[in-house]
């Protein structure tokens, strides 16, 4: 663990440095607080600070401001080193948002157990950051599938969309319902149903690019949003996903499936005045069409209100 010592004067600072490295901590030693300051910002900066109360540059109530002003993550734990010990000045320190403090001149026996006391600190907070995090992964995503959610997808599509105002690219989406997919779960039950969804979800994933977002929509609906894809490429992608879908027979439940989807599309373009949930709209009715047509098969549309470079409708036929 690396801890920054900041201390003006010379021979309490190598006292400091030479106890803190017999513990076995790594040292960052600084000799004012403008240059503790300094190395508190630096991306990989120490998590373990023990800075004077009075140093020139900043002092180190100023440096605990400053620092919890900042609110990075992760935490920097901090000991304030004080020859002060009138009652007030404590309080002021802590207020700064010190963790705790030591008096100078520091009884090493103190200053073990105090330090020790901020690595477990630290420690609890990585571990409350991680489950956090866990959390925050696990609620934008799919159980069944392990796909973004409905939320989440739509989010992605929101933020695309602002995007592609932005930097003046269009966005494509595709909506895609499996086929009949009542019967599967009539056939062969719900659970071989559900390994039916993860397959497609599998398909779906392995037939686009990295930065394309794919979504569970619903039950067997998922839509896909395709950054910078525009009127000339739609149409492949979109033929391509289906052909994912029809092509390979799904193996599941010892059994070989033939399982197939309709999908509808639709574009956005920058200068297009259309909310997502106009652009969703479109697309289910394009994937409507598609459905009204046979099934296994593509259709775009665009919205209402614009005029795309989109014959419409294109169909492409299933095979
Ligand atoms: P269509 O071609 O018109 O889309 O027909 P379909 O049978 O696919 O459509 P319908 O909307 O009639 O049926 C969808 C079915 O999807 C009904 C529902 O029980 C099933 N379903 C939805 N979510 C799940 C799920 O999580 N697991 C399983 N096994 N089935 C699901
Ligand atoms: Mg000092
Ligand atoms: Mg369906
Ligand atoms: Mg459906």
């Amino acid at each position: 663990m690396r801890v920054l010592i900041a201390e003006d004067s010379g021979p309490s600072r190598l006292v400091l440095e030479k106890t803190l490295l017999r513990w076995g901590y790594d040292v960052v030693s600084c000799r004012d607080g403008e240059q503790a300051w300094e190395e508190l910002g630096k991306r990989d900066a120490p998590q373990l600070a023990i800075l004077d109360w009075m140093m020139p540059g900043y002092s180190g109530p100023e440096i605990c401001k400053m620092v919890r002003q900042r609110a990075r993550e992760p935490y920097t734990y901090i000991l304030l080193l004080t020859s002060r010990s009138e009652r007030e000045d404590l309080i002021e320190g802590l207020e700064s948002g010190a963790d705790d403090y030591i008096t100078k001149p520091f009884d090493q026996n103190e200053l073990n157990v105090r330090l020790r006391t901020g690595l477990r600190i630290l420690d609890l907070q990585a571990e409350l950051v991680q489950a956090r995090e866990a959390l925050r992964e696990q609620a934008m995503r799919d159980a069944l599938t392990g796909l973004w959610n409905r939320r989440s997808i739509l989010e992605y599509l929101e933020k695309e969309q602002a995007r592609a105002r932005r930097e003046r690219a269009p966005v494509a989406l595709i909506l895609l319902d499996l086929d009949h997919f009542k019967l599967v779960n009539d056939q062969h039950g719900h659970l071989v149903g559900d390994e039916v969804l993860r397959e497609a979800a599998r398909r779906l994933s392995g037939s686009v690019r990295p930065y394309d977002g794919v979504g569970r929509y619903g039950g067997e609906e998922f839509l896909v949003v395709l950054p910078g894809c525009d009127a000339g490429c739609l149409g492949g992608r979109a033929e391509g996903v289906r052909q994912a879908f029809s092509d390979t027979p799904f193996n599941v439940g010892g059994k070989s499936l033939h399982v197939t989807a309709s999908l509808g599309g639709t574009l956005y373009f920058p200068d297009d005045d259309i909310s997502t949930s106009e652009l969703i709209r479109t697309a289910d009715d394009a994937l409507y069409g598609a459905k009204s047509a046979g099934r296994n098969r593509c259709m775009l549309r665009q919205a209402a209100a614009v005029t795309l470079p989109l014959p419409d409708p294109v169909e492409s036929a299933a095979r």
